[in-house]
């Protein structure tokens, strides 16, 4: 039962430009943030909330919705900017980014926005929730979906392979990790700090039906995660997304340090000047 239109590719590709437009738009905000990783997942960002996933804007607590569980805390920037182009947060909000009372704090937090399932923020344990969640829905004979969002930064967690097992475990069809391997984590590359790879094979070796696709080209992750909820064995799904830092803005594109990015007040309005240029028609 599908609650949200399915869009077109063409129609995804404006959807991952309006979330790229709400992140900078919320990043101005506060003159800084993780604007280099909501840049670069809004592509995957549109295909989950504007082709994948099921679920009801006006009822985010709907019971048979697919849960898409962002275990990634500091990427929140990224999600508040998907939920508002989705119909789950206003737009008018966009301007209490981060400050006292807002239902958008700079760490994605369950009790204080609507949608977002979990609070993320200790990282390695988005995966373990998941594996929990997706168990649960399997034994109320839900057909929902689980989704996690975690970053490639969670891969040097071993709670995040317990969970990998444990996945397995519990064959556990309903449950679809997306990794954001943007090869960045806080202080260095993530190849350079506890080097994952290769990346398949392991998810492979472990039992998962595993992909990897370019995680800014909307076709191959249309392709991906039609073929991940599709698999027809009792086993969880990976898909594996290359993500650019600060996709779409080439100046922040070229920065050394992304992880976490200071702009100066002029250059938002050049941010977003570089982005409403690029406008797909
Ligand atoms: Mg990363």
């Amino acid at each position: 039962m599908i609650q949200t239109a399915r869009s077109s590719n063409v129609g995804l590709e404006q959807r991952a430009w309006q979330i790229r437009r709400n992140a900078l738009l919320m990043g101005e905000v506060q003159g800084q943030g993780y604007i280099g990783q909501a840049l670069g997942v809004a592509d995957v960002l549109a295909v989950s909330y504007f082709h994948a996933l099921n679920y009801r804007p006006n009822d985010p607590e709907w019971d048979g919705r697919d849960r898409f569980l962002l275990s990634i805390g500091h990427y929140a920037i990224a999600l508040y900017a998907a939920l508002i182009e989705a119909g789950v947060l206003p737009d008018d909000e966009i301007g209490t980014y981060g400050m006292d009372r807002s239902r958008m704090p700079m760490s994605g937090m369950a009790a204080y926005t609507p949608g977002m399932e979990i609070t993320g923020g200790s990282l390695g344990h988005g995966l373990g929730i998941a594996v929990g969640m997706a168990l649960g829905l399997k034994r109320k004979r839900s057909a929902a979906f689980v989704y996690n969002l975690l970053s490639d930064g969670e891969l040097g967690e071993g709670s995040t392979w317990e969970a990998v097992m444990s996945g397995v475990q519990h064959r556990l069809d309903n449950l679809i990790a997306v990794v954001d391997f943007n090869d960045q984590q806080a202080d260095c590359r993530s190849t350079d700090a506890l080097c994952a790879e290769p990346l398949e094979d392991k998810w492979d070796a472990f039992g998962w039906y595993t992909q990897r696709v370019d995680g800014n080209d909307i076709e191959a992750l249309v392709a991906a995660f039609d073929r991940a909820r599709a698999f027809d064995e009792p086993r969880p799904r990976a898909i594996i997304c290359q993500t650019k830092m600060c996709k779409g803005i080439p100046f922040l594109e070229e920065r050394e340090i992304t992880h976490f990015v200071r702009v100066e007040p002029g250059e938002w309005g050049k941010a977003l000047a570089i982005h409403d240029a690029r406008r797909p028609q």
